[in-house]
C-alpha cells in the first residue's frame, strides 16, 4: 500500500491543475452571519467548471497518469459529478473515458457526461452494482480506474480547496463540508489541519443512505442501502476495501452530522432565496446543517458549497416548498 496523501501532494496538485480549474470566490453570507450571530463565509465551489469541486481531483488524477495509462484510457463509477469532471478532463487531454452509473443517477447528470464524449454505462440500482461494470472494463479492456474519492491524486486535488480557503480566511476555525465517500472531507481536512491544527472540520450527510457515517460509527467500512435523496451526489458506498479516504476521515474529521430531506430542502431554498445561488442538495447540506441547528457555528465559519448540478424541475419544486423528491 502506498502512503496517504499529504499537504505536499496538495501543493503539487495545485500547480498541476492551475489554469484548468477555477479559483472560486469565498464570500461572506450576510444572511447566515446575521441569523447565527457568527461570521459565516461561503466557499462558492458550486461555480467550479463542470458544476462541482470534482473537477479538481479528476483533473489532478488524469494529469498524473503516465503516457501508457493515458493511451489505455480511464474508467470510474460516479453519482454523476465525478463522471462529468473526469469526462471533461479526459476530453481535454484526448484520453478515452468510460463512466459507470446506477439507475439512481439523475438524467441531467447522465446527459452532461455523454455530452463530453464519455461512454456511459448505466448498471443496477446502486453504485456498488455500477462498480461491477468498472471492474469488468478494467479486466477486459485494460482501462485505468479513477475512484471518485479513494484515490491519492483525487484527494490531493480536493485538498487544494483547503489551501484556498485558508489563504483567504486564515482565521477560520470551523469548516463544514458535504460528506459521502470522503474524498472532499479527507482532502480539505488534511490540508487545513497541516496548516492550522486547531481548526474544526465537520462532515454533513443525509439520513437516507449515509455510508461514511455508518462506517465511522462501526470503525470500519460497512455497506448501507442506497436510497433516493435530494442529496443524490452524496449517495453510494465507500468501498469495503477503502484505502485512503476512510482512514483519513476517521482520523481528521471532528464531527459528522445527518440531515433529513426537509432540512436539505431548506438549505437549497436558503441558497437560492437569500444567497441568490443555485445549489444542488448535496452541495447545500452545510447551509442546511447550520439552519437546522445541528452544527454550532465557530467564531469564523466557512461553509463549502460543493455543486450546482440539480435537475431544474426538482429545484423549482423545492423553491416552491417541496421538502422531498417527488418520487420519494
Ligand atoms: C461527490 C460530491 C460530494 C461528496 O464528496 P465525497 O468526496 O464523495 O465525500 C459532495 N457534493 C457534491 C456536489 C458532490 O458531487
Amino acid at each position: 500500500m502506498s502512503t496517504a496523501p499529504t499537504l505536499a501532494d496538495a501543493f503539487i496538485a495545485r500547480r498541476r491543475i492551475a489554469g484548468r480549474v477555477l479559483r472560486t470566490p469565498l464570500e461572506r453570507s450576510a444572511s447566515l452571519s446575521g441569523r447565527l450571530s457568527a461570521e459565516v463565509l461561503l466557499k462558492l465551489e458550486h461555480r467550479q467548471s463542470t458544476g462541482s469541486f470534482k473537477l479538481r481531483g479528476a483533473t489532478n488524477a488524469l494529469l498524473a497518469l503516465d503516457a501508457e495509462a493515458r493511451r489505455r484510457g480511464v474508467v470510474a463509477v460516479s453519482s454523476g459529478n465525478h463522471g462529468r469532471a473526469l469526462a471533461h478532463a479526459a476530453q481535454t487531454a484526448g484520453v478515452r473515458c468510460a463512466i459507470c452509473v446506477s439507475g439512481l443517477t439523475p438524467a441531467n447528470k447522465c446527459a452532461a457526461i455523454q455530452a463530453l464524449g464519455a461512454e456511459l454505462h448505466i448498471v443496477g440500482r446502486s453504485q456498488d452494482e455500477a462498480q461491477t461494470e468498472v471492474d469488468r472494463l478494467v479486466a477486459q479492456e485494460g482501462l485505468i480506474e479513477v475512484s471518485p474519492f479513494d484515490d491519492r491524486q483525487v484527494i490531493a486535488g480536493q485538498a487544494t480547496l483547503g489551501i484556498e480557503i485558508l489563504e483567504e480566511a486564515p482565521d477560520a476555525d470551523t469548516i463544514l463540508v458535504p460528506l459521502s465517500g470522503g474524498g472532499l472531507a479527507a482532502g480539505v481536512a488534511l490540508a487545513v489541519k497541516a496548516i492550522k491544527s486547531a481548526i474544526r472540520v465537520v462532515g454533513v450527510s443525509m439520513e437516507r443512505g449515509a455510508a461514511m457515517h455508518a462506517s465511522l460509527a462501526a470503525g470500519r467500512p460497512v455497506l448501507v442501502e442506497e436510497l433516493p435523496t435530494l442529496a443524490d451526489a452524496l449517495g453510494g458506498g465507500i468501498g469495503l476495501a477503502n484505502r485512503y479516504s476512510f482512514p483519513l476521515v476517521a482520523a481528521l474529521l471532528d464531527e459528522a452530522v445527518l440531515l433529513t430531506e426537509a432540512e436539505i430542502a431548506a438549505g437549497i431554498r436558503h441558497a437560492y432565496v437569500e444567497e441568490r445561488e443555485i445549489v444542488e442538495g448535496g452541495g447545500a447540506v452545510g447551509i442546511a446543517a447550520l439552519l437546522a441547528g445541528k452544527v454550532r457555528p465557530g467564531g469564523l465559519t466557512v461553509v463549502l458549497l460543493s455543486g450546482r448540478n440539480i435537475d431544474m424541475t426538482i429545484h423549482r419544486a423545492v423553491i416552491n416548498g417541496a421538502s422531498a423528491l417527488p418520487s420519494a
